[in-house]
């Protein structure tokens, strides 16, 4: 069996892929990676195919507003310039009103969308095997969220780019899973830090140092 490396780009500290200013580290994995597969990649993002349009709007949106434009407004130009004629939106119960603000915004730039709430089916969560103890409120009837009937009904309007509006770790993993359409994410669900999940790295020397704390079982 191959050795496992111990280093990857979280521990390189050069970074030189990007710039080639620096120096490769010897566990570089540009270095290490075999040409081949650099080219083959490579091929994808070039011509016609859906892969190089995405691949390409995305870098035209980033190096046209690069630090202008808000994550909402880079969704608008991402939608054009892969030719997206309608959007679909999975969202989250608990942000069901952001979705509505962004579907005024969307309507407003001439975006048409359709949008499909978690909790569509209505099935309880008992009916998948999850104890009452683990509903959210006990006694209470509590649908599961449904990422995938999210997914195959967006398919069924045959939207063109799906937008995740703040789905749990895990559904969202599922929803991307069985979207046909490619799926980008407008606001990453943090129940605790306002929807910023990055914020818990950024406070990690100090105020969530819990982070850092070996054992902590979760
Ligand atoms: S690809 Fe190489 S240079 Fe780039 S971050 Fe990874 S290890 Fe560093």
């Amino acid at each position: 069996m191959p050795k496992k490396p111990s280093h990857s780009c979280s521990e390189c500290g050069l970074l030189n892929c990007y710039r080639r200013d620096q120096h490769f580290p010897d566990f570089c994995l540009t270095e290490g990676a075999d040409c081949e597969v650099v080219g083959k990649v490579t091929k994808i993002y070039r011509g016609k195919s859906q892969d190089a349009v995405i691949a390409r709007a995305a870098a035209e949106v980033e190096g046209t507003y690069y630090g202008k434009l808000t994550r909402v407004e880079e969704i608008i130009a991402f939608a054009h310039r892969i030719g997206a004629q309608r959007l679909g939106i999975a969202t989250c119960i608990g942000l069901i009103q952001e979705t509505r603000i962004f579907v005024k915004i969307l309507k407003a730039h001439g975006i048409p969308s359709y949008t499909v709430l978690c909790k569509v089916g209505s099935v309880d969560k008992t009916a998948i095997g999850i104890p009452e103890k683990l509903k959210v409120k006990p006694g209470s009837y509590e649908a599961i969220c449904n990422p995938i009937l999210q997914a195959k009904l967006l398919n069924r309007q045959k939207t063109d780019l799906n937008v995740i509006v703040g789905l749990c770790v895990g559904h969202d993993s599922l929803f991307i899973k069985y979207s046909d359409a490619p799926v980008t994410t407008l606001i990453t669900k943090d129940r605790v830090l306002g929807h910023n999940p990055a914020a818990a790295l950024y406070t990690s020397n100090f105020y969530y140092q819990r982070l850092l704390s070996p054992g902590q079982k979760l």
